[in-house]
């Protein structure tokens, strides 16, 4: 799988850092860059109130999903109720991990629900702070979405159930190892210093920047690659067995021959 960065933009909602969210969205569209856009069905997070609302706030996530970029689901009211770190949190408190089956249950279907009236695509789920459990993942999986963008694997896999792993290991960019690395950006507190260190970021990494789409097409064709790479190899082990049937036959054949019909000089008939 070819290596590269993700980017990834946080805790979109009504009331985000507009000023500074404007200036981003216009580079991501000069440098033709498809990030992951993670938003709040619901925000009920006052921390997150960097403004007044804005206008079309639904509509504006609506145009960026036309654009082919990757809106996230990002939780559902982003309130941590538990102080679980699930299976990747990196502090102790979740909107899911640790409670019941049933209540995350509900809480995702809400916030599944929000999206697809506003005629968003929940595809990829992407946690409050990084924690989620088991059993949002089975939840999730049931309902369709079927892309995590958590973990710390050097590349994404799918797994056995289906679901699609695309790790997110980084805060800001480095020069790329090997892997495919997501880039998280909390924006809200950006200033004019920090966007110029982004527009500088991109002018250097913009080569090495792949979509989520990039991402599920490789996957597929390896699928694709692991099916013949098995029919190749099922192929293989039939010849294998089949070879001493084969040769058995053609000794057998030999041993005949050479009994009944040796040629007058002596010269035995090469058949292996
Ligand atoms: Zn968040």
């Amino acid at each position: 799988m070819r290596n590269g960065f993700i980017l990834r933009f946080d805790d979109l909602c009504p009331t985000v850092n507009w000023k500074i969210w404007d200036a981003i969205e216009e580079l991501l569209v000069e440098f033709d860059i498809k990030p992951i856009i993670s938003v709040i069905p619901d925000n009920r997070d006052k921390s997150l109130i960097y403004g007044s609302p804005g206008e079309n706030f639904w509509n504006r996530v609506l145009s960026w999903q036309k654009r082919g970029w990757t809106i996230g689901l990002h939780g559902y009211q982003h309130c941590y109720l538990t102080k679980n770190p699930g299976m990747y949190g990196r502090t102790g408190r979740s909107e899911f991990a640790g409670l019941p089956s049933e209540v995350q249950e509900i809480k995702l279907r809400n916030a599944i629900r929000i999206f697809l009236s506003y005629g968003l695509k929940p595809e990829v789920w992407v946690a409050p702070a990084h924690s989620f459990d088991a059993s949002t993942v089975e939840i999730l999986a049931r309902l369709g979405v079927r892309i995590i963008n958590d973990g710390y694997a050097l590349f994404p896999y799918e797994d056995r159930h289906g679901v699609v792993w695309i790790p997110q290991q980084m805060g800001r960019f480095r020069k790329l190892p090997i892997g495919v690395w997501t880039v998280c950006l909390h924006f809200n507190g950006w200033n004019e210093e920090d966007l110029r260190r982004f527009r500088e970021d991109l002018l250097r990494f913009r080569q090495t920047i792949i979509s989520v789409d990039d991402v599920l097409q490789q996957i597929s064709e390896h699928r694709r690659n692991w099916v013949q790479a098995s029919a190749a190899r099922l192929l293989d082990a039939s010849l294998r067995i089949g070879r001493p049937l084969r040769q058995g036959l053609l000794q057998g054949h030999w041993h005949f021959r050479s009994k009944s019909f040796r040629s007058p000089q002596g010269n035995s008939e090469n058949l292996g």
